[in-house]
C-alpha cells in the first residue's frame, strides 16, 4: 500500500488556521476526519508498536515539570543493567515487538562523559550493539537526552538508528521558563540538527498545556517542526509532578490548562500534526491515556498511529514516574501489550508487529522494510 502523494515531507497551512483549528473554531469531528483521511491514505489503520524499557531514572537536569529531575530526592532512583535490559528485549521480542525504545534521564553513567572511572558511551554502545546483533530485524531506538556529536555517531555506528528528542519548546521565552539557566535551547537544537545529519531518523515534540505555553507557542513548534522535518513527533499534554517546582507552585497550577482543555488541545495538535506531515509517526502517549481512561483511542483517531506499550521490569516502573498517577505502573509486559491490543482495535485500527519505519515520500525513497 503506501501511496505516495507528493515529493514534499511537510504540507503547508497558513498561521491563521492553524490558530484556529487549535483553538476549536470549527468543528472537531471535521478535523479529525481529516487527519484520519490522510492517515489511512498512507499508514492504512495500521498501528505501530514500540517496546519502551525505561532504562534509568538517575537524571542530571532539573527540569521544572519533571518527576525524574535530580532535585527530587524523594525518588528512589534505578538503573537497568546490561543483562535485565537485554532481558526485557528477549520478552518483548516474544511478544512480537520489533521496536525497543531505550528511554532513560541523562544518567552519567550511561552519559557521555567520563564518570566514576567508567565509559558510559561504551557501556551503551555495547547494549545497542547486543540487541542488534541478537535481534537483526528490529529497531534499535535511544532516547537518552543531549550529548556530544561524537556519542552520537559512536550509537549510531553500534547499531541504533531512531532517536527521540523532544525539543519542548521552540521559542526561547518559553524554553527558558520550563528549564535552569544551565540548559539551553541551543544546544537540544544542535543535538537534533546532529542526529539528523548522522543519519538517525529523528523524533522531535513538546508538552501540550506545558505552564505558560501559548497557541503562539505551538505554532512556533510546527514552524520549528516544518524546518527540521522530523520522522517522528511526540505530543502529550504536560501533566503535573507535585515533588517539582511546578507541582509545587500554587500559581502555576492555577494559571494552567485544565484537564478537558489539555486533552483537547493535546487531540486537535495531534490532528493538525497529521494534516502538516502526512508521513510523521505519531505516538498516542501514556501522558494521553493518564490524562483521560479513553486519551489513547482518542488519539489514534486523531492520527496517532503508534503506541508504546512498556517492556520494563515491574518492580522499577512506579520509579519513572515522570507525572503523578502515571498509568501503566503496575502491569506485566504481556498485559501492557494485550491491553494496548484491544484499545487500538476498539478505535477502530490493528497493530502490526514489524519495524515499521517512517514512510518516505518520492524524492526520498521508501525507507520501509516491509512495513505492509
Ligand atoms: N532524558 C530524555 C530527554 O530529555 O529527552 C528522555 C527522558 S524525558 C523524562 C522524556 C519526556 O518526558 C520529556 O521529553 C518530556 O517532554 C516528558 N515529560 C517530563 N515531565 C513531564 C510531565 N510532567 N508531563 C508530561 N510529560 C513530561
Amino acid at each position: 500500500m503506501a501511496t505516495v502523494i507528493s515529493d514534499s515531507k511537510s504540507r503547508p497551512m497558513d498561521d491563521n488556521t492553524i490558530i484556529a483549528l487549535l483553538s476549536g473554531k470549527g468543528p472537531d469531528e471535521a478535523l479529525f476526519e481529516e487527519a484520519d483521511r490522510i492517515r489511512r491514505e498512507i499508514y492504512g489503520d495500521a498501528v505501530y508498536l514500540r517496546g519502551l524499557i525505561e532504562i534509568s531514572n538517575y537524571c542530571r537536569n532539573n527540569c521544572y515539570y519533571c518527576g525524574i529531575r535530580k532535585g527530587n530526592t524523594k525518588l528512589d532512583r534505578y538503573r537497568l543493567d546490561k543483562d535485565t535490559i537485554l532481558a526485557c528485549c528477549r520478552d518483548g521480542y516474544h511478544l512480537g515487538f520489533r521496536t525497543f525504545v531505550l528511554q532513560g534521564g541523562e544518567d552519567p553513567y550511561y552519559g557521555d562523559e567520563p564518570y566514576g572511572g567508567a565509559d558510559g558511551d561504551a557501556l551503551l554502545c555495547d547494549i545497542v550493539s547486543e540487541i542488534h546483533t541478537r535481534y537483526p530485524d528490529c529497531a534499535v531506538t535511544l532516547s537518552v537526552g543531549e550529548r556530544s556529536r561524537e556519542s552520537y555517531q559512536r550509537l549510531f555506528n553500534a547499531g541504533a538508528r531512531r532517536y527521540l528528542l523532544r525539543h519542548e519548546a521552540a521559542s526561547p521565552d518559553l524554553y527558558r521558563t520550563l528549564h535552569p539557566a544551565e540548559m539551553s535551547l541551543e544546544n537540544r537544537m544542535r543535538c537534533l540538527y546532529d542526529l539528523k545529519e548522522i543519519g538517525y531518523q529523528v523524533g522531535a515534540g513538546l508538552m501540550v498545556g506545558a505552564p505558560g505555553q501559548t497557541l503562539e507557542h505551538l505554532l512556533d513548534d510546527i514552524h520549528f517542526m516544518q524546518k527540521l522535518q522530523p520522522d517522528m513527533i511526540g505530543i502529550g499534554p504536560y501533566l503535573r509532578h507535585s515533588d517539582t517546582p511546578f507541582g509545587k507552585s500554587t500559581a502555576q497550577c492555577a494559571q494552567g490548562l485544565r484537564k478537558e482543555q489539555k486533552l483537547e488541545l493535546t487531540l486537535r495538535l495531534l490532528a493538525v500534526l497529521r494534516i502538516l506531515f502526512p508521513f510523521a509517526l505519531l505516538p498516542s502517549t501514556t501522558a494521553l491515556g493518564t490524562i483521560d481512561p479513553n486519551g489513547r483511542e482518542l488519539g489514534l483517531k486523531a492520527g496517532a498511529n503508534v503506541v508504546m506499550p512498556n517492556l520494563s521490569p515491574a518492580d522499577v516502573r512506579e520509579q519513572y514516574e515522570l507525572y503523578d498517577n502515571k498509568i501503566c505502573t503496575g502491569e506485566e509486559s504481556a498485559q501492557c501489550r494485550n491491553c494496548l491490543e484491544l484499545r487500538v482495535i476498539s478505535a477502530g485500527y490493528r497493530i502490526v508487529t514489524d519495524i515499521g519505519d517512517v514512510k518516505r515520500t518520492a524524492s526520498e525513497g521508501n525507507a520501509n522494510h516491509g512495513t505492509e
